[in-house]
């Protein structure tokens, strides 16, 4: 099973604002057409690229940049696809009710996951706001996919994007897990250091395993693989900002391609390809898959 770890729903008109929408354009070179991501266009995308189940984020900013991708409107996705779409809420720590906003998205919406973006909405991952949210996803037994590394919008804190600071996190949560986006880029060393040494965060390729030169994406897993920590890695993109038939190709060329790796590593064996594109993926969601919450099927694992 071959699972996007990191996508986001979310439509240029509909959603997101002209001024996040004109930084998006900027940094990136892509249209406004090609930042939005209606179903239709997710799932031939999907298709396309072999994919069985993305990960689709809400994405809630609306404090600082003034807009949001509901929770609401990613559950309705979620509904009307629930053997292709997993969707995680999302919330935000510094307007008041965040945690009960998460309650109601896993207990009443069905929704399987949080994601947060704390650098831009200008506060630490570890900010004490956060705790209760925290608290809240641990007792519900729900992932939390974190933000980490750069990002360009100009309105970001940049001393938030370091992984690091979610260790505070780690050690005040050991029950939680957290799963780091990006691997921390650029900081991707330090990320597989951190997972090293907290055994329940995991963390995603999106972004940096589609954009960064092919070799550098091999030393990073290599390195991951010597630290005992590539079992929990998740292949992801961040589509639309990236696309799933250019990454799902670039992964199965690290797969083959001896060339691409660091003198006296492997290129990821059969088990170790399946893991990342999939299987890590499944073992997490199922995990914390409940009756009612729509999301992950009970299906025996592959
Ligand atoms: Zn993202």
């Amino acid at each position: 099973m071959i699972i996007d770890a990191h996508v986001h729903a979310g439509e240029y008109y509909r959603h997101y604002s002209a001024r996040f929408a004109a930084q998006m354009t900027a940094t990136t070179g892509m249209s406004p057409q090609e930042l939005s991501a209606p179903e239709a266009k997710l799932l031939a995308e999907m298709d396309a690229a072999g994919v069985d189940r993305v990960v689709l984020l809400a994405f809630d900013v609306r404090r600082v940049e003034g807009f949001s991708v509901p929770n609401e409107f990613v559950a309705e996705l979620c509904a009307r696809h629930p053997d292709r779409f997993t969707g995680f809420a999302s919330v935000d720590a510094g307007t008041p009710g965040a945690a009960a906003r998460l309650r109601h998205a896993v207990t009443a919406l069905g929704l399987s996951g949080l994601k947060t973006a704390p650098c831009y909405l200008r506060m630490s991952p570890a900010d004490r706001r956060w705790y209760d949210v925290y608290e809240t996803a641990q007792d519900l037994g729900v992932p939390v996919l974190m933000h980490t590394g750069y990002t360009p919008s100009r309105n970001a804190d940049p001393r938030y994007f370091s992984p690091l600071l979610v260790e505070q996190v780690a050690k005040d949560f050991p029950g939680l897990t957290v799963i780091l986006a990006h691997l921390g880029t650029p900081w991707t060393r330090q990320c597989v250091d951190l997972l090293a040494r907290r055994p329940r965060l995991y963390a995603d390729l999106s972004i940096f395993g589609s954009y960064q030169p092919p070799a550098t994406v091999a030393s990073a897993l290599a390195y991951a693989r010597d630290s005992g920590v590539l079992d929990r890695l998740l292949w992801g993109t961040d589509f639309p900002f990236a696309s799933m038939t250019g990454s799902v190709a670039r992964m199965a060329q690290l797969a083959h391609d001896q060339g691409l790796w660091p003198p006296g590593s492997a290129p990821l064996s059969p088990p170790e390809y399946h893991a990342l594109m999939g299987g890590t993926a499944e073992r997490l969601l199922a995990r914390t898959a409940l009756p009612g919450r729509s999301g992950f099927p009970s299906e025996p694992m592959s």
